[in-house]
């Protein structure tokens, strides 16, 4: 199936977003528990029996989150893992000491606190942080390890939580890169398109045309120029409703998509008007594009399509942008023919 922008927009604005942050919250708190599971073994074995115990409290912590989260509880979730976090390492460093690394694990606050809040209140709950953790450290000079254990197993502890800490902050490092690329990326659809017909929005015709102007000075290629508008527009929305002729408005982008080529450009110029620019054609060719676009609309078939006979026609003004010309001024002689067009009649294609 064909993805429009509306569905990217959609996407990456939040709908689809939310059950995907959950499953990250309840696929950490999974991981956070396995883990756990895997200390308590280790720590019996190492011959810290507190410890151990001190990890079943830890996965039963977490299986609270997992609940939470499944509950859309956020705040319940977040504070059962600042708590559990900050506990553990505490107790791990009291219990076994500073050698073990339990600290590491404070370090994964620093990402979650900085996007997750405004920045003065992430400056506040850095310092807090940070003066937890210096705290600890500076403890740590002065009391011994309550139960500590033999040195090789210390090293081991030591490198297995700093193993499980790298892993867990590329994991969520990675996981706000892709959220700050989804976010990136809808700005730039939000940027550049119209939302109800999805074409490209008058600012960016613009840049484009720009870029089409500089290609068109080197090469001295046509620029065929179509303006299109449809008649009777506001007629439609008064005796049908401002939906139906949304409606149309789709409908027409769709039908002059249909009717150029893959490289001409179409905008939204205005309310019910559309320009679009045709690179490298001669106005001969941008006078037939004009007619089959005019041409389709007398073949559509409306009442099918949208469930009213609106069956709107339109009239185009073209031109043909000139050597050292500004499209400015080269729209301007476009609108004047289509003035002309609508002037003689409608429902024709003025040069
Ligand atoms: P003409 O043949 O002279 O172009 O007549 P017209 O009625 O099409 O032109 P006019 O400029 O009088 O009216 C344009 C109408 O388009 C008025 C405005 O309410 C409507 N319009 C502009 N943008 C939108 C939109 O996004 N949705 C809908 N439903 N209507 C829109
Ligand atoms: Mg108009
Ligand atoms: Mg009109």
């Amino acid at each position: 199936m064909e993805t429009t922008n509306n569905d990217r927009i959609r996407n990456v604005q939040g709908k689809d977003r939310r059950p995907e942050f959950w499953l990250v919250f309840m696929r950490s708190a999974q991981v956070a528990a396995l883990i756990d599971v895997a200390f308590f073994f280790l720590f019996y074995a190492l011959g810290s029996p507190i410890l151990a115990w001190v990890n079943i409290v830890s996965v039963a912590i977490y299986t609270l989150v997992y609940y939470a989260s499944k509950n859309r509880k956020k705040r319940i979730a977040v504070a059962l893992i600042w708590s559990e976090v900050i506990i553990h390492a505490g107790l791990g460093i009291i219990l076994i000491g500073w050698e073990s690394g339990f600290h590491y694990y404070l370090l994964m606050f620093i990402p979650a606190i900085c996007l997750s809040t405004s920045f003065r209140p992430a400056l506040i709950t850095l310092t807090v942080l940070f003066a937890c953790y210096v705290g600890l450290d500076f403890l740590a000079w002065f009391i011994e390890p309550i139960q500590p254990i033999n040195s090789f197993a210390l090293k081991i502890v030591h490198l297995f939580n700093l193993s499980v800490v790298f892993v867990m902050l590329s994991y969520l490092s990675l996981y706000y890169l892709k959220t700050a690329r989804r976010a990136q990326k809808k700005l730039n659809i939000l940027a550049t398109t119209d939302p109800l017909t999805e074409l490209y929005n008058r600012r960016y015709m613009n840049d484009l045309v720009d870029k089409e102007i500089q290609d068109f000075n080197r090469t001295n290629d046509g620029i065929g120029i179509i303006l299109i508008d449809i008649d009777y527009f506001k007629k439609i929305n008064d005796q049908y409703g401002h939906k139906v002729g949304d409606d149309v408005l789709v409908r027409v982008a769709q039908i002059i998509k249909k009717q150029v080529r893959k490289q001409d450009l179409i905008s939204r110029w205005g309310g019910e008007e559309f320009l679009i620019i045709l690179p490298d054609t001669p106005l001969i060719d941008v006078q037939l594009s004009a007619e089959r676009i005019r041409a389709a609309f007398l073949t559509y078939d409306w009442l099918k399509e949208i469930g009213e006979d609106v069956s709107p026609t339109i009239t185009a003004g073209i031109s043909e942008l000139k050597q050292a010309e500004s499209l400015d001024s080269a729209i301007a002689r476009a609108d004047r023919a289509l003035y002309k067009g609508k002037a003689d009649g409608r429902n024709r294609v003025e040069l």
